[in-house]
């Protein structure tokens, strides 16, 4: 039996409403993706379910605003000579070069440092004089080798602003972590833990020191309310225009 696609409208929000013999109550969800859900009791009155859903109608609004916030790390680019990827929010061209990637290559020009995620990094990719060099022969892992880099200075920089700002604001997470993450840019636990995506290290730097005050901020306050955006507000003056950034300026991101 297909179930009957309905939907329930409260103010600008539309819901996908789902009718179930063996629910007693309401629910409301936020998926990861589509339109939020109400789950009703088949025979509930729509006034009821309206009144229940505006009732919850703020929470929806926050959960789809983080929802919204996603980091967009899919897409799969062609990892030839000539395209660019972002650091930072800055832009770097790919140089795919002759070497092997094993270094002490003849024709590097002597004494150049570098930006170079290769200590520890796991990968020959370097960002060298405002380029990403890459040994032509793993182009063809050309994802892989740039994932590696951007978690290693992941770790390094929002290492080094967690620290920062840890300081600042007299907090200490029990452990930082640089991951993937499914659907959000950063995390709290109750038992102090902050994650954040490896992602980050894409966004301009004012954008990464927001997640990372507003992930600092929870260990005070674990919830999204008037509190919890003073503190953040503290260290973050113009924190609307960052989340509003990353709302949706941080799509364009992808790599
Ligand atoms: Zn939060």
């Amino acid at each position: 039996m297909t179930p009957v696609q309905d939907t329930l409208t409260v103010d600008d929000v539309v819901f996908a409403l789902r009718w179930s013999r063996r629910r007693q109550t309401i629910g409301i969800s936020i998926p990861r993706q589509g339109a939020p859900l109400v789950a009703a009791p088949v025979g509930c009155r729509r006034a009821v379910l309206e009144r229940a859903v505006r009732g919850k109608l703020a929470w929806v609004r926050r959960k789809l605003g983080e929802r919204e916030a996603l980091p967009q790390l899919a897409p799969q680019r062609p990892y030839v000579a000539g395209q660019t990827f972002p650091y930072l929010g800055r832009r770097y061209r790919l140089v795919l070069s002759d070497d092997d990637g094993g270094g002490g290559s003849g024709h590097r020009p002597a004494g150049e440092r570098s930006g170079s995620g290769r200590p520890g990094s796991g990968t020959a990719l370097v960002l060298r004089q405002g380029r990403f060099v890459l040994p032509s022969g793993l182009a063809a892992d050309g994802r892989e080798h740039l994932v590696a880099w951007y978690r290693r200075r992941a770790e390094i920089h929002i290492g080094a602003r967690v620290a920062h700002f840890a300081a600042l604001t007299g907090v200490t997470p029990a452990a930082v972590t640089v991951k993937e993450m499914r659907s959000r840019w950063g995390s709290c636990t109750s038992h102090g833990r902050v994650s954040f995506h490896w992602g980050l290290v894409l966004l301009p730097p004012a954008i990464v020191d927001y997640v990372v005050v507003h992930e600092l901020a929870h260990l005070r306050e674990l919830n999204h309310g008037p509190r919890f955006w003073r503190l953040v507000e503290e260290i973050v003056p113009d924190y609307h225009a960052r989340r509003a950034w990353l709302r949706g300026a941080a799509r364009r991101y992808a790599i």
